[in-house]
């Protein structure tokens, strides 16, 4: 029977992770490296949408799962999540509407052009056609400067700890009182299990103060990869998605990314809030999900790898990783441990 529950790991999926347990009864801890806005979910624009993360029919599952919980959570406010109106465009081609987007409401852009907001509209149709097609549909913003430090709350509300500034060579180094570690550790796994696997997508945001008439999310995922996406005090511009460790700002992608954001919402050149870089924790083989004996004889259960959807995934996995422990003889719910 499981007692104690050691969470490596206080991005978006150790938190998520460290609630459900934590609500379930489980006496639960977080021991990380960096917290918060210092950890790669801090970087994140935190879009829910299903992008660069692998394997898709999973990937779907595990983010239609977490979009029930999100919708509910986006009801209060303090939670930082928010419904918003994406609009997905291409630039070279006739973009498909995903066929799981289709029950959530997705729509072409042509087709509900009246209901178009002005800063998209002229986008779609201003005079530089800069995009060929597109669809729309709603979905939930996690704004990261609110929501991170709400999952973190929201834990310790349930009776869990956050012990940060823990750097762990070997999962076998968590404390013995532990019986069972979730490892959720983003890129850092690649040394943490020696996963050579992991690839790390580095990815560079600029934020911006907030725009005028932007009410809408604007995602191109042609290259050069764009998004202009409006949050409750700022709006966040991006980006880039390339194989690299270099967590320094790249001035020069900073510009970039303001220009073509500029440009596609017809504005002038915005001033630059902060730059943020990230490294999205791609996983070649697909996220890992799945649980391992330890050399001491202890379990883990792997929730890494979920690349440039871990707020989209993230409540799906924390609820398969529950699924699994329960398997192995976890308290079930309505029977704590503590
Ligand atoms: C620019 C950018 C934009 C993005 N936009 C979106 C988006 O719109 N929507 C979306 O869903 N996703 C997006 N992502 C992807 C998303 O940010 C990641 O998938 C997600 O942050 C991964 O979360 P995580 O908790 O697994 O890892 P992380 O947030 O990286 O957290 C890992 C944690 O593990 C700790 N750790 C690592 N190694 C060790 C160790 N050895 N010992 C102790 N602690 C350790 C770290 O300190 C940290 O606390 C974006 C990413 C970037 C970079």
């Amino acid at each position: 029977m499981i007692k104690s529950v050691a969470i490596v790991g206080a991005g978006v999926s150790g938190l998520t992770c460290a609630v459900v347990f934590a609500e379930r009864g489980y006496r639960t801890a977080i021991f990380a490296g960096e917290i918060g806005q210092r950890t790669t979910s801090g970087a994140a624009a935190a879009l829910w949408f299903p992008y660069d993360a692998e394997p898709a029919d999973k990937v779907i599952a595990w983010a239609l799962e977490t979009y029930k919980v999100l919708v509910d959570l986006s009801c209060d406010a303090r939670t930082g999540v928010s419904m918003i109106e994406l609009h997905q465009f291409s630039r070279t081609n006739e973009i498909p509407i995903p066929d799981w987007a289709i029950p959530l409401g997705a729509q072409r852009l042509s087709s509900v052009a009246t209901g178009l907001r002005p800063v998209s509209d002229r986008a779609q149709r201003g005079g530089h056609n800069l995009f060929r097609s597109g669809f729309t549909l709603s979905v939930p913003l996690m704004d990261t400067t609110i929501y991170l430090d709400y999952l973190a709350n929201r834990f310790i509300k349930a009776g869990g700890e956050i012990n940060p500034n823990v750097q762990f060579k070997e999962l076998e180094a968590v404390h013995p009182k532990f019986d069972l570690m979730i490892n959720c550790a983003g890129i850092g796994a690649r040394e943490l299990v020696d996963d050579i696997d992991l690839e790390p997508h580095r990815g560079q945001v600029a934020v911006v103060p907030k725009i005028d008439n932007l009410n809408c999310a604007i995602v191109c995922d042609d290259e050069p990869l764009m998004y202009a996406i409006p949050r409750r005090n700022d709006c966040v511009f991006g980006g880039t998605n390339e194989i690299s460790d270099n967590l320094a700002v790249d001035p020069a992608a900073t510009s970039t990314i303001v220009a073509e954001c500029s440009r596609v919402l017809k504005i002038d050149n915005s001033r630059v809030l902060t730059e943020r870089v990230g490294l999205r924790p791609f996983r070649k083989s697909g996220v890992r999900l799945e649980r391992e004996p330890l050399r001491d004889g202890r379990t883990v259960i792997h929730n890494y790898g979920h690349g440039g959807s871990g707020f989209t995934l993230s409540w799906g996995c924390a609820e398969k990783v529950l699924a699994l422990v329960s398997l192995f003889g976890g308290a079930s719910s309505g029977e704590p441990l503590n």
